[in-house]
């Protein structure tokens, strides 16, 4: 996977071919799967960067935006987290390794992680936010010499909804400074309990003048994470959002996706904050 600039595909209506290779079951109602495109002229042109999505099409059903959340060299798959929601996404899940289906993309910008070299970069997820973060989380890692601290602050509703939790070992012994909250405790839980918004008020080590903040997950949770992270100092153009809404075409033609100025399938889904504060704060949130 490539930073900056964001991928284009060449031709946003071609869908290519793809077969599921691995199913990875994460938390009830979400799983990882490995799609490897079936052309291999395609596969091996195919490229995008950390935040960007692809549309998901299931033929007979339609087609869904789902965040690529990874690449496995061996199976030269692209990784997409999905929470079974509706139509497209139950078939899905009910295609096992070896189904067929078709993909669009890849569209939309990037995170900006390549331009946040030489600074301490703090990523803060909510829920399945945490899956357009993880190949941004990966890239920095893997050229963590050109970046200062590297922090993952994660919320989760319960234990039980920890997305990625043996990854989040893996991070850690790779360097990684996490900390995890949940909304809801149970018996077995020894660590944090609250919003997320909590873990950005205690931040220990924090020189806003010096730190990008990557976020996504719920807009409300952005919302008070973002207000949290300016009352520590950080500025609003220091700070990066990725937004979900609901979008059909993924080229700013049918218009569904319009916030504002801008249409989050090809002006987003990632927009420094600064640039759509007002728009979060009126109609979104
Ligand atoms: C840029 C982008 C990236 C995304 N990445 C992921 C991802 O990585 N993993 C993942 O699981 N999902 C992701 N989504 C959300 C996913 O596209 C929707 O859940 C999609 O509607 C699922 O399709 P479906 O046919 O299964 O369900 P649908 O039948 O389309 O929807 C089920 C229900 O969800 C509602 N809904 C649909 N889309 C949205 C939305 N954007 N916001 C709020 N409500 C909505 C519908 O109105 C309906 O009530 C992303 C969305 C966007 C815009």
């Amino acid at each position: 996977m490539n930073a900056d600039p964001p991928a284009i595909a060449a031709n946003p209506w071609t869908a290519h071919s793809a077969e599921v290779v691995e199913v990875v079951p994460e938390i009830t109602g979400v799983a990882t799967y490995h799609l490897r495109l079936t052309n291999p002229a395609v596969r091996s042109t195919y490229s995008c960067c950390p935040g960007q999505f692809n549309m998901l099409y299931l033929p007979g059903v339609g087609e869904a935006a789902i965040s690529v959340s990874g690449y496995n060299p061996t199976t030269e798959s692209w990784l997409h987290t999905v929470r079974t929601a509706g139509g497209v996404t139950q078939t899905l899940a009910g295609l096992g390794c070896g189904g067929k289906l078709a993909l669009r993309g890849p569209f939309g910008s990037s995170w900006p992680i390549d331009a946040l070299a030489g600074r301490d970069v703090v990523f803060v997820a909510g829920g399945i936010g945490l899956a357009p973060l993880r190949p941004a989380i990966d890239w920095a890692l893997n050229h963590a010499a050109k970046f200062g601290r590297l922090t993952l602050l994660y919320g989760a509703r319960s234990p039980a909804t920890i997305l990625y939790a043996d990854q989040l070992d893996t991070w850690r012994q790779s360097g990684l400074h996490v900390e995890v909250t949940v909304d809801r405790t149970d018996a077995g839980w020894m660590g944090r309990v609250g919003v997320v918004t909590l873990l950005v008020d205690r931040l220990r080590s924090f020189d806003p003048h010096a730190t990008g903040m990557l976020t996504c997950g719920p807009d409300v949770m952005m919302k008070y994470v973002v207000r949290s992270a300016l009352e520590r100092g950080l500025k609003s153009t220091n700070v990066w959002v990725s937004l979900e809404r609901n979008m059909q075409c993924a080229v700013g033609f049918c218009g569904h996706c319009q916030l504002g100025p801008a249409f989050v399938c090809k002006d987003g889904p990632v927009f420094r904050y600064d640039r759509m504060a007002s728009y979060l704060d009126t109609e979104a949130l």
